[in-house]
């Protein structure tokens, strides 16, 4: 088989735990199979890094942020294929431009649009364990990117895609993917086996424990994904395409988005245009708008909130009230609150079960939770709250549906 491995920074925090990895990476080999291993940096690397980049933040050049975060994957591959050789193995290490991975130039943020495997499969034809650097790319300029936080899952799974990967597991400090967070849910259950589809809403709903784009790439390639522990041999969860019992699990998991602003624009005419021009100004200015409601209409006149992430929240209330004056009232007619957070409960078997709304909203508020804004979709639900009551609204939502149960209630 042809196994691509993908190891988180804890996985790799120390030279004891490389050394752990590197016994790991060398008896699959050893088990008859083809092996590439892509690593993270070493725990608290990246932010160590983002810190000093920081330190020059008036010259702020996103193209020399990447040039300087990108160094921490760099230096885990050759310590790790070092430990190999240490292990009795034989390894050699690649960064991004060395296996072509081209991405587009949306530095910190950047896309894959294509790998050269050619260079791993002649490390393999050599008896040698492939050691790439996650997170990293480069542009069609030839300037380093990298793939945004948690971006070394992406690497792992695209390599698996353009190498033909029988699968990919990707290594990391729990056991699999869990019905919630379990640092939040001590009781949550892991998942056995999950479709693409949930695990994509999943990933977008705030479960950090994948990045979307790498699920994206599992989804589009058909790469099987193995999330589990570095530290146990204990199967962990399997990220597949639909199959059919899935469906009789009506709620898979939950999960939240914390540190949003849902901001209101008050008497705005309701009127063609109005939307269009709130919205086309916040996307002028990069801000990312999420949720969006716009309230019945009163006199010609109606109310709009959305939620954006806080880190926009003071430049987007500064942009509606300099762009759009009229429908502002010069910023008098906007109304925020902050800090909330985004709650989600996500299921295939939504498609086939009525009531799951209903449910969800009769525990909230049993919890004393109020619900600021709602939207549905057909295999997700998902509430602004108060971000102060989010880990409990998590476990209220958790124990109501059951999910700790080795079968979810309906
Ligand atoms: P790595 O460094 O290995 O990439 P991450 O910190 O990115 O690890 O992701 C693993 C973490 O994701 C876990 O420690 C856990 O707290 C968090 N997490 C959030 N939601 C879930 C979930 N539903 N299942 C498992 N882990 C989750
Ligand atoms: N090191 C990067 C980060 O911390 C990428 C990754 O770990 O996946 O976000
Ligand atoms: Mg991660």
């Amino acid at each position: 088989m042809l196994i691509v491995q993908k190891y988180g920074g804890t996985s790799v925090g120390s030279i004891d735990k490389l050394r752990h990895v590197a016994k790991r990476a060398l008896a699959t080999q050893q088990a008859g199979n083809d092996v590439a291993v892509v690593v993270s940096a070493m725990s608290g690397e990246t932010n160590r890094l983002l810190a000093l980049s920081s330190q020059f933040r008036e010259n702020v050049d996103d193209r020399e942020v990447d040039v300087i975060v990108s160094t921490g994957e760099q230096v885990t591959a050759g310590l790790l294929s070092l430990a190999i050789r240490e292990a009795g193995g034989d390894a050699k290490s690649f960064l991004g431009h060395q296996v072509k991975i081209l991405t587009d130039s949306a530095h910190a943020k950047a896309r894959i649009q294509s790998i050269d495997a050619a260079p791993l499969k002649g490390c393999f034809d050599q008896g040698k364990i492939a050691v790439i650097a996650g997170f990293q790319g480069q542009d069609s300029e030839g300037s380093i990117t990298t793939l945004g936080r948690g971006g070394s899952d992406t690497t792992g799974v695209a390599i698996a895609a353009a190498l033909g990967a029988d699968h990919c597991e990707i290594y990391t400090d729990v056991e699999g993917i869990f019905t919630a967070d379990p640092r939040i849910v001590p009781d949550a259950r892991k998942i056995p086996r999950i479709s693409y589809e949930e695990m994509l809403d999943l990933a977008s709903l705030g479960a950090k424990v994948l990045q979307l784009r790498a699920v994206e790439f599992g989804m589009n390639y058909h790469v099987p994904i193995h999330v589990r522990s570095t530290f146990s041999d204990a199967e962990g969860t399997w990220v597949t395409d639909i199959e059919e019992d899935m469906e009789q699990v009506v709620v898979s998991g939950i999960a939240a988005v914390r540190d949003e602003a849902k901001v209101t624009v008050r008497h705005v005419p309701d009127s063609p245009g109005s939307a269009y021009r709130l919205f086309q100004s916040l996307s002028d200015a990069g801000i990312v708008v999420d949720m969006i409601i716009q309230s019945q209409s009163l006199d010609g006149h109606t109310d709009m909130s959305f939620t954006v992430s806080h880190l926009d929240h003071k430049r987007c209330i500064e942009v509606l009230t300099t762009s759009c004056p009229d429908l502002t009232d010069s910023g008098k007619a906007l109304a925020s609150d902050t800090p909330v957070a985004k709650l989600s409960v996500v299921g295939v078997g939504m498609r086939s079960h009525s009531g799951v709304a209903g449910k969800m909203f009769r525990i909230l508020s049993e919890a004393g939770i109020n619900l600021q804004m709602i939207s549905t979709s057909e295999i997700k639900i998902s509430v602004i709250i108060k971000e102060e009551l989010v880990d409990d609204a998590i476990r209220a939502l958790h124990k109501g549906f059951g999910l700790h149960l080795p079968v979810t209630a309906s």
